[in-house]
């Protein structure tokens, strides 16, 4: 069995994110940049597949620009395979990379396409569901645990208030969510041994995806400033501002 893993370049996740001054995007210069923490944690489910003996080879592919080949051989570190990066310096949105994961997963014949529940940047939430979609395949989002059983994949789902377990055919889209599992650390070794497995270098084009957006961003704001908070001496001091003043109680 194959699997192929989505992985985006995101603005790390420790990083206090700045928007530009003409409010059109975020910050990105000399910025930290990692894997989408879901993907990491796609990776992972990947590699513990892998090692449990049900998937053979582990794809991992990414779309954005040059420098997203970081987070593939970050990836490929981890325990993938081999990578693909697919070029492109156009902003992508979720339908058009859901369009190129459907080239690369139907040539490839991969039986488990796994990606993040979402990217930390974007908040999109789509890429998974339109490839399950493209595909006519089923889909198992926000997963859980996953367990392959002979040509079926059971996956926990988390809901509100509780979780749902879907069995679905092989091949089916996993988008991944955080209880999934806790992804690994690189091993010196194998950042080492990274930088030798194979990584193919594509365009849209290579997959007859035209990157021009149907949307654009108008405006990006920072999330409004907190006032800053008190010390109070007492309970009593507290409460009397709880009733009196913030009038909570
Ligand atoms: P989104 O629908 O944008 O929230 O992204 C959901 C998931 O789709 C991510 O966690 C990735 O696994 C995958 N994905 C989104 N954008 C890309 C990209 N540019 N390259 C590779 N995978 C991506």
């Amino acid at each position: 069995m194959k699997a192929l893993v989505a992985v985006k370049r995101v603005i790390d996740y420790n990083v206090k994110v700045r928007v530009k001054a003409d409010n059109s995007g975020v910050d990105l210069s000399n910025t930290k940049m990692s894997i989408n923490p879901f993907d990491e944690i796609a990776v992972e489910e990947a590699v513990r597949l892998k090692e449990a003996g049900v998937i053979d080879e582990i794809i991992v592919a990414s779309i954005g620009p040059k420098e997203s080949q970081e987070q593939i051989r970050a990836a490929l570190a981890l325990g993938a395979d081999r990578g693909v990066l697919v070029l492109t310096d156009e902003k992508p949105y979720p339908l058009q990379i859901a369009k190129i994961l459907k080239s690369i997963a139907e040539s490839e014949a991969t039986d488990i396409i796994l990606l993040g529940k979402q990217a930390i940047d974007d908040d999109n939430n789509q890429t998974g569901q339109m490839l399950a979609a493209l595909m006519g395949i089923g889909q198992g989002t926000f997963a859980s645990e996953v367990k392959v059983e002979g040509d079926k994949v059971n996956v926990t789902r988390e809901i509100d208030g509780g979780l749902q377990t879907v069995a679905l055919d092989l091949p089916a889209v996993i988008t991944t969510d955080l209880r999934l599992n806790e992804p690994r650390y690189a091993k010196l070794p194998n950042i080492m041994k990274a930088k030798k497995k194979p990584l193919d270098e594509k365009t849209p084009a290579d997959f007859g995806v035209d990157m021009a957006s149907k949307q654009e961003i108008i405006k990006v704001v920072p999330p409004a400033e907190r006032k800053a908070g008190i010390t109070v001496g007492s309970v009593d001091e507290l409460v009397d501002k709880l009733k009196n003043e913030a009038k909570v109680i």
